[in-house]
């Protein structure tokens, strides 16, 4: 029991140490700077932060998010970066060995595989933990730039596949090789099968939308993202991705017009007097949806959301959606 409060305690701080270097990457990637050096200066001021004054979180609420020297602002997104990836470390750690998570994810692979495959958990709490440090980097890097960098996203790929030689990974290559008796081929399958289908799907939209409205609408490191998801999940799971990245995106979509509009209503209702409610609520209409073509929306940060919530609750959500047809 004490082990266990160890490992989490571990895991938590390795998870901020790792979100610290995060912030680091979300800042000087798309700025095209080295991640190694220089050490972390103020963007403000350009002085250089004291280690004392660079401890994950802490220092931030310490300082209140202010930069000690000059006082501007430091962005929260610092703290909450390193905090998340801290709380994503300790479920990494926690998930493959409780037994919801055994229940579904270790039956699945089971069945997908025709030979006896080990169930790891260290195996599968450290490719979570490196999903979750990748996935955290691109989705705060796509909300603040619309970029996904590839010094992420391609060693991510690579990263993927490797790792499905260590921890299996469930797909349908076990159901067209019967006679396959190294689970690690199977495994490697299963996990370019979910690279290649991702990637294809995200590409084949973006080129359709390209075709029909002639502007790009979905960036090529959206393409990447998918590849690295499906490679760390397979098939199955990346189609849960698919589906809940689009879903969770339209959503978005619908409340920042929705929004919009009824701000747009407000500002006409003020300014315009004597204006027919229904004229005025389509001119507000009309401008919402100008505004919402013209808004990038970070699918990747969608995409990245979905990603996390499948692999570590994908499983569990498909068993408990199929257990209403039984
Ligand atoms: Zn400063």
């Amino acid at each position: 029991m004490i082990l266990t409060y160890f490992y989490i305690a571990a895991f938590f701080l390795f998870g901020l140490v790792f979100g610290s270097f995060l912030n680091v990457c979300i800042y000087r990637m798309p700025r095209d700077l080295s991640v190694v050096s220089p050490r972390s200066a103020c963007p403000a001021c350009g002085m250089a932060i004291a280690f004392y004054d660079n401890v994950p979180v802490l220092s931030w609420v310490v300082l209140r998010g202010k930069c000690r020297n000059c006082k501007s602002r430091i962005s929260p997104r610092y703290a909450i970066v390193e905090f998340v990836t801290g709380l994503l470390f300790v479920a990494a750690y926690l998930a493959p060995q409780a037994a919801w998570f055994q229940e579904h994810s270790r039956t699945a692979l089971l069945k997908s595989f025709p030979v006896d495959v080990a169930y790891d958990p260290t195996a599968i709490s450290i490719r979570l933990c490196v999903l979750s440090f990748l996935l955290v980097g691109l989705i705060f890097t796509d909300a603040e730039t619309k970029l996904l960098p590839d010094l992420l996203t391609k060693p991510g790929i690579v990263a993927g596949l490797a790792f499905s030689l260590w921890a299996a990974v469930e797909g349908p290559a076990g159901y067209f090789w019967r006679s396959m008796e190294n689970w690690r081929v199977l495994s490697l399958l299963n996990s370019l099968a979910g690279a290649v289908m991702g990637s294809a799907f995200i590409l084949g939209i973006a080129l359709a939308y390209e075709a029909l409205r002639g502007v790009e609408g979905m960036g090529r490191g959206d393409v990447k993202l998918m590849a690295l998801i499906g490679a760390f999940l397979g098939v199955k799971l990346t189609l849960l991705v698919l589906l809940l990245g689009s879903l969770v995106g339209s959503l978005f979509g619908i409340f920042l017009i929705v929004i919009v509009w009824r701000k747009r209503l407000a500002r006409r209702k003020g300014k315009v007097r004597g204006e027919a409610p229904a004229k005025a609520r389509g001119r507000a209409w009309k401008s919402a949806i100008l505004i919402y073509r013209n808004f990038e929306i970070p699918f990747g940060v969608f995409l990245g959301i979905a990603a996390l919530f499948s692999a570590f609750c994908g499983q569990s959500l498909i068993d408990w959606y199929l257990g209403f047809y039984h």
